[in-house]
C-alpha cells in the first residue's frame, strides 16, 4: 500500500492506469455521487476505483464495489479535485512581459504597449512558442480545459487563429481548447469588412464570437448598433458570444445593460459570457438591481478576473488602491446569474504575474471575493462552473464513466488546501500521473532577445 509518507516521484502513484484510491475526500459539489441535501459547499469522504484510465466509481466508500487485486493508493484523508477548467485567458498575449512591460501599471497602458508588440513582433511562430509555454504550464498545474481570447485586429485574426487551430489538435488529448474573437465591438460600425473577416475566421477555426464594448472604460454611442451586429452575426453563423465588458470602476460605464437588452430583443438562445463586468459594483443598488434582472432573464453568465482587477483597477501613482473592482457575484448569483472566476491574463502588459493556475486563482479569489462564510456552492469555481459554460459536461467533475483526470492534494481541509500553494501537488491524466515540473522561462529567451518595443 501506498501512503503520502512515500510519495514524491513517479514510481509511487500506482502504475498503469487501475488502482484504487481510498481515505480520500472530495468537495461533495464537484462529485454527483456524493450530493445530498447536507453536502453542499462541504468536502467529504470519497473513494475512487480507477479501471484502465477511467472512473469505475466515485462515491461513498461504504458504496463501493469490490475491487480486491487493484493496487491501492491511500491518501489519509488528502482532497482530490477534478482537473481545473480555465475559461477566461489570453494565451496569445501571454509572456511577452521579458520584452514589453506596462509603463504605469494601468489599462490604457496595456493597450499600447500591447498594440506595439503585436504589431512587430506576433508572427506565427512566436505565437506558437507562447501558446505552447502557457499551455504547458497550465497541463502543469492540472487543466484539462482552456478557453483562450485570441487578438483579432487586422492582419492578426489570420496568424493567430490559425495557429490556435494546430495548437488545439496537438494538445487536444492533454486540454480541451476553445477560442474567442477579441476586438473592439466599433469595428462592426467603422469597419464592417474587417468584422466579415473575423467572422469568418471565427466560423473557420469552430471559435467563439466576442469582442470589447467599452475598451478603456469609453462606450461609443453606436454601442446599440454595434451589438445589434455582433447578435445578428452570430444568430446567423450558429456561434456562441464572449464578450470583455465595462472593465472600469466607473459606474456610469454600462455596456452589459446594453448586452442583457440585446441579447433579449434578439432572442439570442446560445451561451453568453461577459468578462469583469467591474462597473457593476460602482452602480446605485436599484440600476444594480435592473441590470442583474435583465442579466437573468437574457441568460448571461458573468466571469471576473479577480487576479487582474486586483492588478490594474484604481491603479494610480504613488497611491493605495481604494477600489478593488471585481464583480459582485455573491449579489448576481442571488438574482439567478451564473457566476465564475478565472486567470485572464498571464505575464503581459495586463499582468505582469500568473501562471494559468487555477488553484492560485480560487485561492485569492477566496480572499477577494470572500468564497468562505458562505453557503453558496464556490468549490464549483475550481470547473464545473466554466465547463458547463463551456459545453464540456465531462469536465469539472467527478463521476463514474468519465476519465480519471485528477488532481490529487495532502491537503485535508479547505484551509491546509488553500494555506499552501500545493506545489507538490500530483496530477492524473486518464488515471496516469504526469510530469509536473513547469517549463523553464528561460525557454522563451530567444523570442524576446531582440523584440524590445519602444513605448
Ligand atoms: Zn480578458
Amino acid at each position: 500500500m501506498q501512503d503520502w509518507r512515500s510519495i514524491g516521484s513517479f514510481a509511487d502513484v500506482p502504475a498503469g492506469g487501475s488502482f484504487r484510491i481510498v481515505n480520500a475526500r472530495v468537495p461533495a459539489d464537484l462529485a454527483p455521487a456524493l450530493q445530498s441535501p447536507q453536502s453542499a459547499n462541504k468536502i467529504v469522504d470519497c473513494e475512487i476505483i480507477i479501471h484502465n484510465g477511467k472512473i469505475a466509481f466515485a462515491g461513498p466508500a461504504f458504496d463501493a464495489p469490490e475491487a480486491s487485486g487493484l493496487p491501492v493508493f491511500d491518501l489519509r484523508n488528502g482532497i482530490v479535485l477534478p482537473r481545473f477548467v480555465e475559461v477566461h485567458t489570453h494565451i496569445d498575449k501571454s509572456h511577452i512581459w521579458p520584452r514589453i512591460q506596462n509603463e504605469n501599471g494601468t489599462t490604457v497602458g496595456a493597450r499600447v504597449a500591447i498594440e506595439g508588440d503585436r504589431n512587430r513582433n506576433w508572427t506565427p511562430e512566436d505565437v506558437r512558442e507562447r501558446m505552447e509555454f502557457s499551455l504547458k504550464c497550465a497541463y502543469a498545474h492540472g487543466t484539462g480545459a482552456l478557453r483562450t481570447h485570441i487578438d483579432s485586429y487586422g492582419k492578426q485574426t489570420n496568424i493567430s487563429f490559425p495557429v490556435f487551430s494546430e495548437v488545439r489538435q496537438e494538445w487536444k488529448d492533454r486540454i480541451r481548447l476553445q477560442a474567442v474573437a477579441l476586438f473592439p465591438t466599433q469595428i462592426c460600425v467603422t469597419d464592417e469588412e474587417q468584422f466579415r473577416q473575423i467572422a469568418d475566421a471565427v466560423e473557420k477555426h469552430d471559435g467563439i464570437m466576442g469582442g470589447v464594448t467599452a475598451p478603456g472604460g469609453f462606450m461609443a454611442a453606436t454601442v446599440d448598433l454595434e451589438l445589434d451586429r455582433v447578435f445578428g452575426m452570430a444568430k446567423a453563423r450558429g456561434f456562441e458570444i464572449d464578450f470583455h465588458v465595462d472593465e472600469t470602476i466607473d459606474g456610469s460605464v454600462r455596456s452589459i445593460e446594453h448586452i442583457a437588452d440585446a441579447a433579449i430583443r434578439h432572442k439570442f438562445g446560445g451561451r453568453i459570457l461577459l468578462g469583469h463586468c467591474c462597473s457593476l459594483s460602482y452602480m446605485p443598488e436599484d440600476v444594480f438591481r435592473r441590470i442583474a434582472l435583465k442579466l437573468a432573464e437574457a441568460g448571461c453568465s458573468v466571469v471576473s478576473l479577480p487576479m487582474v482587477n486586483m492588478y490594474l483597477q484604481d491603479r494610480k501613482d504613488g497611491r493605495t488602491p481604494r477600489f478593488r473592482g471585481v464583480a459582485p457575484l455573491h449579489e448576481l448569483e442571488d438574482y439567478g446569474v451564473k457566476v465564475m472566476v478565472s486567470s485572464d491574463n498571464t505575464r503581459d502588459p495586463y499582468h505582469a504575474y500568473g501562471d494559468l493556475d487555477m488553484l492560485e486563482v480560487f485561492r485569492e479569489a477566496t480572499h477577494i471575493l470572500h468564497f468562505d462564510y458562505s453557503d453558496r456552492p464556490w468549490m464549483r469555481q475550481f470547473g464545473a462552473a466554466q465547463a458547463e459554460q463551456m459545453g464540456m459536461v465531462d469536465k469539472g467533475i467527478i463521476s463514474a464513466g468519465l476519465p480519471a483526470d485528477l488532481v490529487i492534494t495532502r491537503a485535508r481541509t479547505f484551509e491546509e488546501l488553500l494555506t499552501r500553494p500545493q506545489s507538490d501537488r500530483i496530477v492524473l491524466v486518464n488515471g496516469l500521473q504526469i510530469d509536473t515540473s513547469l517549463p523553464d522561462f528561460a525557454d522563451l529567451d530567444h523570442l524576446h532577445k531582440h523584440a524590445r518595443v519602444a513605448v
